[in-house]
C-alpha cells in the first residue's frame, strides 16, 4: 500500500538537499561567452550593506530569480549577479553604532546577507559578487571620475550643504531631524556653501528625454519605471524670450506661455552665470555673498521664507514696462539654474514672492497692449547637475591632489587606486580622513613637490553609476588592468543588461546611469552601446508594506524573512511574495498569502507523491503477477473509448497553461504566472476526479497522463519554488543527473 504520509513535505530538508546539490554542481556559474548562444544579463539591485535582507529584498530578488531561472530553463545563457553597495552613510552609521571600522562592518554585513540570500535559494553567481568598497572595485569609480573630468563632465563648483557647527561636519538630509536639527547633537543645522565636485548631467538630459519614447515602445519597461524617468527628468514646456540687458541679452523662461504680458518680475537662480553682474549693487552683492557662504536656515526653504534678493535693478519687459530683477534659490528646485519670468497671476509661488517683495497687487497704469513678444518654444528640465563629493571618510577617495605650484592635479590613471585607509573609525564628527597625515600628505604627480590629497570622498551614488558593469567581468579577469578589462569581449557580450529589476525608488540611480552610459559611449569605452542605454528593459516594483504602512521597527510591523523561512521554508516565502500582488503595486503584507501558498505547496507535494507511489505499486504487482500483457487487451480498448477525450483535454489544458505562463514570464508578470500554475493544478485534480468517477479507479493510461501533467506542473513551478519543483521533478523520474527541469517543450540538450 502506498502511504503518502511517509513522504511528508519537509521544506527545510528539501531545500537543504537542493542547495547542496546546486553548490556541488556550481549550477549558477555564468556560462562563458558564446556569441552564437542566446544570452542575457539580468541586473538585480545592489543592496545597501545594511546587515539584513528584508522582505522588500525578498520581493525584488524573487522576481529577478524567477525570471533568471525561466530563461535558463529555456536554454538561454544567463548572467545573474550583483555587488553590494557598501560605501556611504548607512554603513558608516552602522559602524558607529557597532563600534567597529566601516570596512569590518560591511564585510560582516555582506557575509550575513549572502547567507540569507543563499538560504532563500536565489540563483546568483556568487563568484561574481563584490563589495563596492573593495579597492579593485572602487578603482573603477576613480577611473570614471578621471574619465569624466577629462571630458569636462565633472567640474569643481560650489554648493549648499547642511552643516552642523557642533559636529563640524556636513549632514546628509536623513541626518537632519524634523525641525532642522542635527541627528547627533540636536544642534541647529545651517545650509552653507562649500566647494564641491559636480557631475554635468545637463549635457545628456535632453537625450535621456528623447529616448524615453523608445523605452516605452520596447515593451520592456514597465509603467512604474517609465514614470520614474519622467519624474526625475522634470520636463517643463514653455517659452523663452530675450530681454535687453546691460551687457547683452538675458534669456528668460516661463511655463506660462500665454501670460508673458502679465510678468511682474524676473527671477534668477544664484547659480545663473549672470547673477553676480545683476547683483552689482553693494547691498545686493553682500546678500548674495551671505546666501552663498553664510547659508540660511534649513526651515527657510518654502516660498514664504526662502531668501529673495532684490538687486535694485530692473529690466525692460517686452511690453516696455520695467520689471524688477530678483535672485533666489527657489528657481533651482523648480526650473534648474536658469532665469524665469515671475507671473503672480498664474503661479502660486510667484504670487507669494510678489507679495513678500511688496509689489502692488495690480500693475500701475494700463497693461501693455504692445505686440506679442518674440518668444520661442523652450524646454527646461528640473534634472540638473548635482554634487558627487561628500565630506565623509567612508567612500571612494577622489583621485585629486592639490599642489601649491600646479594647483588641482588629477592622479594619473596608472596610479590608481588611491587607497582608502581601512583603520578609520568615524564618530559622526568632523571628517576622520582629513586627520590622517599619511593619507593627506603626498607628492604632486606633476612636479613631484609636496601636495595634499582631496579628503572629500565620492558619494556612493557615484559608485552606482558604474556598479551595473562589474558583474560582467569574470572573476579571474578582475585583477587585470583597466585597459584589459575594458577590452574584454564579456562586456560587449552581456551589455546592455536585458532587464533591471529594482525598487521603484531607483529612478534617480537609473536616470544617472543612463546619462553616464551615454557619456561613456561618446568618450569611447562603451561605444558599443549605440543608444547609450544600460538597460534594455526595466521593472520597478513597489515596496512591501504592512497594515497599509511602511514597515518600521518603531511601528513594530516588520516582517522578518528569516523567521518565515525557518517556519515555512524558502519556497513558500518566495511564492507568497509573488502571489500576493503585482510588482507594480504595493504589497500589503498579510500572513494569509503565506498560508495559502504553503497549503498549495503541501498539496502539490502530497498529491504528486501519492501518484508516484500508486504508479510504483502497480508496476510492482504487474511484475509479480507477470500477467500484465494478458489483461491489457480488452480493458485498454474500453478505456480508450471512455476516457481518451478526457486525456486529450488534460493535455490541452497543459498546453494552454504552458502558453499562458510562458507569456506571463516573458512579461515578468509573475503574479499572473503563479495564478495560472495554480489553476493548472486544479485542472489536474479535476481530471482525476472525473476519470475516477467514470471508471471507478484511475486506469494505467490515465495515471500516466496524470504523471505527465504533474511533470509539466513541476517544470512551471521551478522558477518560483525551485527546491520543491526540482525535487518533484527528480521523484517523477524525469531528472537527468539532478539538473533543473527545462521549460516545457524545451530540450536542453545542445545539438551536436
Ligand atoms: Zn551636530
Ligand atoms: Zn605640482
Amino acid at each position: 500500500m502506498s502511504d503518502p504520509a511517509r513522504i511528508k513535505y519537509e521544506p527545510l530538508a528539501v531545500e537543504g538537499r537542493r542547495q547542496a546539490l546546486w553548490r556541488e554542481q556550481a549550477a549558477f556559474t555564468t556560462p562563458p561567452v558564446a556569441e552564437d548562444r542566446p544570452h542575457l544579463y539580468i541586473k538585480p539591485s545592489a543592496p545597501f550593506t545594511s546587515g539584513n535582507i528584508h522582505i522588500g529584498h525578498v520581493r525584488s530578488y524573487s522576481i529577478g530569480d524567477a525570471y533568471a531561472r525561466f530563461r535558463r530553463a529555456r536554454g538561454d545563457d544567463v548572467l545573474f549577479a550583483f555587488g553590494f553597495d557598501a560605501f556611504g552613510l548607512p554603513a558608516e552609521l552602522g559602524a558607529i553604532a557597532g563600534g567597529v571600522s566601516p570596512s569590518e562592518w560591511v564585510a560582516r554585513c555582506a557575509e550575513h546577507m549572502q547567507g540569507q540570500l543563499e538560504r532563500l535559494g536565489f540563483s546568483f553567481d556568487w563568484d561574481r559578487a563584490f563589495l563596492s568598497s573593495d579597492a579593485g572595485m572602487y578603482r573603477w569609480s576613480q577611473w570614471l571620475f578621471l574619465t569624466l573630468l577629462q571630458a569636462g563632465l565633472i567640474y569643481r563648483g560650489t554648493g549648499n550643504v547642511d552643516w552642523c557647527d557642533n559636529c563640524e561636519t556636513t549632514l546628509a538630509s536623513i541626518q537632519v531631524e524634523e525641525g532642522g536639527t542635527c541627528w547627533r547633537c540636536h544642534g541647529p543645522v545651517r545650509l552653507v556653501e562649500m566647494p564641491q565636485w559636480y557631475l554635468r548631467i545637463s549635457a545628456y538630459v535632453a537625450e535621456n528625454d528623447a529616448r524615453q519614447s523608445e523605452r516605452a515602445a520596447s515593451g520592456k519597461w514597465d509603467e512604474v519605471a517609465l514614470a520614474s524617468q519622467q519624474i526625475v527628468l522634470g520636463r517643463l514646456d514653455g517659452v523663452e524670450l530675450d530681454l535687453p540687458a546691460p551687457g547683452g541679452l538675458l534669456t528668460v523662461f516661463t511655463p506660462h506661455q500665454d501670460a508673458v504680458a502679465q510678468a511682474r518680475f524676473v527671477l534668477l537662480s544664484p547659480r545663473h552665470p549672470d547673477a553676480d553682474a545683476w547683483a552689482s549693487d553693494p547691498a545686493a552683492l553682500a546678500q548674495l555673498d551671505t546666501l552663498r557662504t553664510g547659508g540660511w536656515e534649513r526651515s527657510s526653504r518654502e516660498a514664504e521664507t526662502i531668501p529673495v534678493i532684490d538687486t535694485g535693478r530692473t529690466i525692460a519687459a517686452p511690453g516696455g514696462e520695467q520689471l524688477p530683477v530678483y535672485i533666489s534659490p527657489v528657481v533651482d528646485s523648480r526650473f534648474g539654474a536658469t532665469a524665469v519670468l515671475g507671473v503672480p497671476a498664474h503661479d502660486r509661488t510667484d504670487e507669494v514672492i510678489a507679495r513678500r517683495m511688496g509689489l502692488p497687487e495690480e500693475p500701475e497704469g494700463e497693461p501693455a497692449t504692445a505686440s506679442r513678444p518674440a518668444s520661442r518654444p523652450a524646454v527646461r528640465y528640473r534634472a540638473f547637475d548635482f554634487t558627487i563629493s561628500r565630506q565623509r571618510s567612508w567612500g571612494t577617495p577622489i583621485p585629486i591632489v592639490y599642489c601649491e605650484s600646479c594647483g588641482t592635479v588629477p592622479v594619473p590613471q596608472d596610479q590608481l587606486p588611491v587607497l582608502l585607509p581601512l583603520d578609520i573609525k568615524p564618530t559622526g564628527a568632523g571628517n576622520p580622513l582629513a586627520e590622517i597625515d599619511e593619507f593627506v600628505n603626498t607628492t604632486c604627480p606633476s612636479c613631484g613637490g609636496p601636495a595634499r590629497r582631496e579628503t572629500d570622498t565620492l558619494d556612493c551614488h557615484f559608485d552606482a553609476l558604474w556598479l551595473w558593469v562589474p558583474a560582467c567581468v569574470p572573476p579571474d579577469a578582475r585583477d587585470g588592468s583597466l585597459e584589459e578589462i575594458l577590452a574584454l569581449a564579456d562586456l560587449r557580450h552581456w551589455l546592455p543588461s536585458e532587464r533591471l529589476v529594482a525598487g521603484s525608488d531607483s529612478g534617480n540611480f537609473v536616470f544617472d546611469q543612463r546619462i553616464v552610459t551615454k557619456a561613456l559611449r561618446d568618450i569611447g569605452p562603451l561605444a558599443f552601446i549605440e543608444d547609450g542605454e544600460p538597460f534594455a528593459g526595466c521593472l520597478f516594483h513597489e515596496m512591501v508594506i504592512s497594515g497599509g504602512r511602511k514597515m518600521s521597527k518603531h511601528l513594530g510591523n516588520v516582517v522578518d524573512p528569516d523567521e518565515l523561512v525557518a517556519r515555512y521554508g524558502a519556497d513558500t516565502v518566495r511564492l507568497a511574495v509573488l502571489y500576493a500582488a503585482r510588482p507594480q503595486r504595493s504589497l500589503n503584507w498579510s500572513d494569509s498569502a503565506v498560508l495559502r501558498c504553503n497549503r498549495f505547496l503541501n498539496q502539490v507535494w502530497d498529491y504528486t507523491h501519492a501518484k508516484i507511489a500508486l504508479a510504483a505499486t502497480r508496476a510492482d504487482s504487474e511484475a509479480n503477477s507477470g500477467s500484465g500483457t494478458a489483461q491489457a487487451g480488452p480493458d485498454g480498448e474500453q478505456e480508450r473509448d471512455q476516457t481518451e477525450h478526457m486525456r486529450l483535454r488534460l493535455s490541452k489544458w497543459c498546453e494552454t497553461g504552458v502558453e499562458k505562463v510562458t507569456e506571463d514570464m516573458e512579461a515578468l508578470e509573475m503574479h499572473t504566472a503563479v495564478r495560472n500554475v495554480m489553476r493548472l493544478f486544479d485542472r489536474i485534480k479535476d481530471f482525476e476526479k472525473r476519470a475516477v468517477g467514470r471508471q471507478g479507479e484511475l486506469s494505467d493510461a490515465n495515471l500516466a497522463a496524470l504523471l505527465d501533467a504533474l511533470a509539466v506542473l513541476a517544470q512551471m513551478l521551478a522558477p518560483f519554488t525551485p527546491h520543491l519543483a526540482e525535487d518533484l521533478w527528480s521523484s517523477l523520474g524525469r531528472a537527468d543527473g539532478g539538473a533543473s527541469p527545462p521549460w516545457p517543450g524545451v530540450s536542453l540538450v545542445v545539438p551536436a
